[in-house]
């Protein structure tokens, strides 16, 4: 059910990392970034913004690396599972992957960014508004 925070914990494909999310989400995006689509392996992202005090690992320690300048995004060392991004240019927030949620229509994407970078083949017919880059930098 949506926003029902009971749905809102989650972990990797192998389990050995687990989170919890207590807070609602700031935002919740479809990135279409260069950086996103390497990090996931997929064409797009689909990322909550969650408080940083309402998100917490509770099982397993991910692995961390710097995917640009000020951003750290988080895995799992074990099985690769994309996990969370934390930009320094938001710093109230973690963006974690609503794909890894255990119930991932838990929350559902409200905006398209950074579709400067959409791959060719990759398009879908929702009316979601859609943003060249960041939300903060308008259409
Ligand atoms: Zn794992
Ligand atoms: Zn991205």
């Amino acid at each position: 059910m949506v926003n029902d925070p009971g749905n809102r914990n989650g972990g990797c494909c192998c389990g050995a990392v687990r989170f919890e999310i207590s807070a609602d989400p700031v935002l919740v995006e479809l990135c279409h970034c260069k950086t996103c689509r390497r990090a996931s392996g997929a064409p797009v992202m689909a990322m909550a913004g969650i408080p940083v005090a309402g998100f917490r690992f509770v099982a397993g320690e991910p692995g961390r690396f710097a995917s640009s300048p000020g951003v750290t995004r988080s895995f799992c060392a074990l099985c690769g599972t994309s996990l969370t991004l934390y930009s320094e240019a938001f710093p109230g927030e973690i963006y974690v992957s609503i794909c890894s949620l255990d119930d991932p229509e838990a929350l559902a994407p409200e905006i398209h960014i950074w579709t400067s970078d959409r791959l060719g083949w990759f398009e879908t017919a929702d009316e979601l508004p859609r943003y060249r880059r960041f939300l903060a930098d308008g259409v």
